[in-house]
């Protein structure tokens, strides 16, 4: 046997049954991205696996390189996101985080900061007062680590710097100055306070967000601005939306 042995450490982004006792996963590693692997045995009660695989789970692996998809042949738990799991809002949200970053990334493309966002957005979702506002921020540096950064300190058609007193902006893009706003048909208006909360969301480090304090309207003003986003990057709407929605109501 001449297979290749290699360790990462990886968050578990989706499985499903693969075979009788098996599993195909789907991971997000820091230097692969994202990787389809299998979990051979992985559904059998004896398996000392099992309980290292789980959704969102950040584990240490050990793999082995297969033929075909290349197979987990050692797993330990780094961080079990207990309290996320505890939670339905919070894991319809994790189910989100996960679903959205299957889908604007290709198979085996490394993109380290975006693990590290990952991983920062779990803890958050783990631990933070505010899940909404932890997602706020997965969705805005995702858009920027996956070459679809949105302008929200230069105009997005002449490159201006924006004063506050931009009122107005262009999906997907960004933000307008307001000269150009007037020659823009499909601009939309955007409140200053979700303006600001936008900048501070894009410049500030994570840790800030605990500072935020966001009306209800505002967080929703917010969370529609980035959907109209994301959408144009996706074939489709995510089926965890309807799911995170379902669980709102
Ligand atoms: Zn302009």
């Amino acid at each position: 046997m001449n297979e290749r042995i290699y360790r990462t450490e990886a968050i578990v982004l989706r499985r499903r049954d693969f075979g009788e006792a098996d599993r195909l996963i789907t991971l997000y590693t820091p230097g692969r991205g994202k990787q389809r692997v299998v979990a051979k045995g992985a559904r059998k009660t004896t398996s000392r696996m099992g309980g290292h695989l789980e959704l969102f789970t950040r584990s240490q692996l050990l793999l082995a390189t297969g033929r075909n998809l290349d197979i987990i042949t050692q797993a330990q738990t780094i961080m079990p996101y207990r309290a996320l799991r505890e939670d339905l809002s919070r894991i319809s949200y994790a189910y989100y985080v996960s679903d959205l970053l299957d889908k604007v990334t290709g198979d085996e493309e490394e993109n380290r900061p975006l693990y590290n966002l990952l991983v920062q957005t779990l803890a958050g979702l783990d631990t933070a007062a505010s899940p909404s506002l932890v997602v706020r921020f997965y969705e805005l540096r995702l858009l920027g680590l996956v070459g679809y950064q949105p302008a929200f300190f230069h105009c997005t058609r002449c490159q201006n710097e924006l004063t506050e007193q931009a009122e107005q902006w262009l999906p997907p893009a960004g933000v307008l100055c307001p000269e150009c706003a007037l020659q823009s048909p499909g601009a939309l208006p955007i409140s200053l306070a979700a303006f600001k909360a936008l900048r501070f969301l894009q410049r500030q480090p994570f840790a800030d967000m605990t500072t935020l304090r966001l009306s209800e309207a505002l967080q929703g003003e917010i969370e529609d601005i980035l959907r109209r986003m994301i959408r144009p990057i996706l074939e489709r709407d995510l089926k965890s939306i309807t799911f995170l929605q379902a669980v709102r109501r």
